[in-house]
């Protein structure tokens, strides 16, 4: 399509301000409604492998992020003690480092700046409340009153997804999977020039991801009751307690950590919509359509992915709904994929039984999926 498009993205988040900057470079029309009051991001770090780089670069920010950031090559794996078993280089695509670890605020400024300087309106504090697809337009009324009619709405409005509701009801709800993540900002270690994966029994593995120069972020996953939550003056005493039998820089990283605040407790949940991904001109996308567990850092990379190609579906396509079907058709195959094998991953290091199908996919595991993920899609 030629002609500028009016798209309405609700959720400023990291999917849904990339695809603003990625549209509003190609002319359209971008606005974005965000719910929270101001641009801020949860005080943790998040890692950005080779195709989420390649993403940045198509969206003119791939510098930016790597200069807030700290790049990266080799997926060091210890023992618990510390001794490294392996040293695994990742690949890269293009010649930008394979991976970057940047703190999710430095990202999110990256991104909102990348999507006003594009043209985008990012309006905060905002939320669609009323929306009417005709099949040739969908109508819009947001809470701050203001009304519009768009070409195309896209939900990118994360695992909890008001959007996602409004299309399907409740067949569609976020599934905890026994598990949470627990993670916390901590000075680097000089040896933490990329992650440091300690693993080694079935309980738990721990991540030393850096994200600056001056600093890093201790990761662990543990099985957890549903309404867990940490104590709030102790939470750094119990994800030690957690961790005691490790040794080496994991044992190191904890010596460091001495506030109960700093700890990041994040359940873990999935969800799939399994029906289209689009209703005539509203479609979901990132972690709305298809959320998966962190296990191979790839959720914001298929977030930021989808919404590129998106992007380009939309410049080749002969209107909306044809763009929307063959996005879709592009997007569902890799992003269940990675669904898919981040749940075994989760399995397999938790020690929970996995299915025949599951350890087909853990034949590629983690190292093997970087591969995969780097060839075109
Ligand atoms: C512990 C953990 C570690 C992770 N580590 C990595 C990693 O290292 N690498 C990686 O690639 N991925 C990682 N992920 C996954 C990644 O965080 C998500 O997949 C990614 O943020 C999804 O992007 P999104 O834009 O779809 O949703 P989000 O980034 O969640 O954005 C959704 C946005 O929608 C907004 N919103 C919600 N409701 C409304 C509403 N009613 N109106 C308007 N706006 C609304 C929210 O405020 C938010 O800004 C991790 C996830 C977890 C839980």
């Amino acid at each position: 399509m030629t002609s500028p498009l009016r798209v309405l993205i609700h959720g400023g988040g990291i999917g849904g301000l990339t695809l603003a900057t990625a549209l509003a470079r190609r002319g359209h029309q971008v606005e974005v409604a965000e719910l929270r009051d101001e641009l801020e991001a949860l005080g943790v770090g998040i890692i950005q492998p080779s195709n989420a780089l390649h993403v940045m670069r198509e969206t003119g920010v791939l510098d930016a992020c790597l200069a807030a950031g700290f790049g990266w090559e080799v997926l060091t794996i210890c023992d618990p003690a510390g001794t490294v078993l392996a040293k695994i280089p990742q690949p890269r695509m293009g010649d930008a480092p394979a991976n970057n670890g940047i703190p999710r605020p430095a990202l999110a400024k990256v991104l909102s700046a990348a999507a006003t300087g594009a043209g985008a309106s990012v309006a905060f504090g905002t939320t669609i409340t009323e929306l009417a697809d005709d099949g040739e337009g969908v109508d819009v009324t947001l809470s701050d009153g203001r009304t519009g009619r768009y070409d195309l709405v896209v939900g990118f409005d994360g695992i909890g997804s008001p959007l996602r509701k409004r299309l399907y009801g409740d067949a569609y709800r976020p599934e905890y999977t026994g598990f949470a993540n627990w993670r916390v900002t901590l000075p680097r270690l000089p040896e933490v020039q990329g992650v440091v994966m300690s693993t080694g029994n079935l309980t738990a593995k721990a991540l030393l991801t850096p994200i600056t120069d001056d600093l890093m972020y201790l990761g662990s996953v543990f099985a957890e009751e549903d309404g867990f939550r940490p104590d709030p003056e102790r939470a750094h005493e119990q994800l030690a307690e957690r961790l005691a039998g490790f040794g080496g820089p994991i044992a190191e990283a904890l010596a460091l950590l001495t506030d109960p605040a700093a700890v990041v407790h994040s359940r873990i949940s999935q969800v799939t919509v399994e029906e289209p991904w689009h209703v005539g001109r509203v479609v979901l996308a990132g972690d709305a359509a298809h959320a998966s567990t962190p296990h191979l850092a790839q959720g914001a990379a298929m977030a930021v992915e989808d919404a590129l190609v998106l992007a380009q579906e939309l410049d080749a396509a002969d209107g909306v709904p044809a763009a929307l079907t063959a996005w879709e058709a592009r997007r569902r195959p890799r992003a269940m994929w990675v669904q898919a094998l981040s749940r075994a991953v989760l399995k397999q290091e938790t020690g929970t039984p996995t299915t025949p199908e599951e350890d087909e996919l853990l034949k590629v595991g983690i190292p093997g999926a970087a591969h995969v993920l780097v060839q075109p899609y």
